[in-house]
């Protein structure tokens, strides 16, 4: 076995149906007696169950988290925090929520309890990325991790089957850039691998049947540990590009990774012969082709594959080649103009993924 390092990521995790209900004993357990609740205008409804629960006890209610994070928000949800005596802070809902939550944490050193209600993984990173002036900057600090993060398996059954579909296949793609990840180590790859494989059985279940409870529970589980990837080790071509393409175009966070996800790895593919082996192993029906398993995973699960479909036009095909390749960072394979605008174009053109890029 090749030399390796390993951090693990110190937060506390509980997980289940119902748990929410383990709520006051997790803020007895932190000594604070009086947090504040974060939410988006849309999830009103959990953020009072969260109210609820604590009998009441709370500094108040904040509703109005937003995608990206903007400094804006931030700068109000603080003062409203101060202005109630907040002594910690609950983010109900999914990466913008959590965002927010980690925004005031890193800010007021306020313990920050996460219940997340996606797959996109935030609560398992040290990372933020906020938005000021419309430009977005991310950074990692050990203190911007969520200190406990409690899985609430029944808080996502409200989340419909196309999110669902969505921000799964979001959580997907951190395990498989995991697998190939510079840094990576056998501990991240164990999870990576049952990450996807509980993702990729469980999404499609809940495509059929939203109501699901086991296959809720198992994509949940899928989540917790594909997010662990993604605040473990580093990512590459992929979420760069889908950074880019977000940033740039204004496009939706996890159906941009989902329309992304089969050609980044078609892209990196001759350079990853060892993960590209593991994925196709963890994916069912791919029979033994990794690119064949994701494009059979999408078809399942219905998603939309062209980001044309989300208003990108083909004229930010070139745009996007361009913003690519001018900020250089690692990945297996070298970034290249004239194949990535190829990768971009066949993703705005929402074309099956092959392996000749
Ligand atoms: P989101 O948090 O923006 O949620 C999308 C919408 O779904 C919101 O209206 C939300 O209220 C609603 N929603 C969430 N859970 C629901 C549920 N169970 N039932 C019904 N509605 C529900 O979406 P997201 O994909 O979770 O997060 C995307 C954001 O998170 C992006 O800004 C992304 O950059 C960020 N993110 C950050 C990290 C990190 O490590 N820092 C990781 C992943 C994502």
């Amino acid at each position: 076995m090749d030399s390796f390092e390993y951090n693990s990521n110190p937060s506390r995790v509980v997980f289940g149906s119902g748990t929410l209900q383990k709520l006051p004993d997790e803020i007895a357990r932190l000594q604070v007696n009086s947090p504040l609740v974060l939410s988006t205008p849309h999830q009103i409804n959990q953020a009072n169950s969260v109210k609820d629960v604590l009998q009441g006890q709370v500094a108040g209610i904040f509703t109005e988290a937003t995608m990206h994070t903007p400094t804006h928000i931030t700068d109000k949800a603080l003062e409203y925090a101060k202005a109630q005596g907040a002594d910690a802070v609950i983010s109900i809902g999914g990466g913008s929520t959590i965002g927010l939550g980690k925004a005031i944490s890193i800010r007021t050193g306020l313990p920050h309890i996460c219940i997340p209600t996606t797959y996109a993984g935030s609560e398992m990173t040290p990372i933020l990325g906020e938005t000021e002036n419309g430009l977005k900057k991310t950074r990692s600090d050990p203190k911007i991790l969520p200190g406990t993060v409690i899985y609430d398996v029944d808080l996502t059954m409200t989340l419909p089957a196309a999110m669902s579909a969505t921000s799964g296949v979001n959580a997907i793609a951190h395990a498989v850039e995991a697998l190939y990840a510079r840094n990576t180590n056998p501990i991240i790859n164990m999870m990576a691998i049952e990450g996807t494989r509980a993702l990729a059985a469980a999404l499609p279940e809940i495509v059929e049947d939203p109501t699901s409870q086991s296959a809720r529970s198992k994509a949940l589980y899928g989540a917790w540990l594909c997010g662990t990837c993604l605040g473990s080790v580093g990512m590459s071509i992929h979420h760069k590009l889908c950074h880019t393409l977000g940033g740039s175009f204004n496009l939706p966070h996890a159906e941009t990774h989902t329309a992304v996800l089969p050609h980044a790895i078609s892209y990196n593919a001759p350079n990853i012969p060892e993960a590209m082996k593991q994925l196709a192993d963890a994916l069912p029906d791919s029979d033994g082709d990794a690119i064949r398993g994701l494009n059979v995973l999408l078809a399942k699960l219905k998603v939309e594959r062209g980001l044309k479909a989300f208003g990108m036009k083909e004229e930010d095909v070139d745009k996007a080649a361009d913003i690519a390749v001018s900020n250089p960072y690692w990945n297996p394979r070298a970034v290249e103009r004239t194949p990535i605008r190829e990768l971009i174009r066949r993703v705005w053109a929402g074309e099956q993924a092959s392996a000749n890029l």
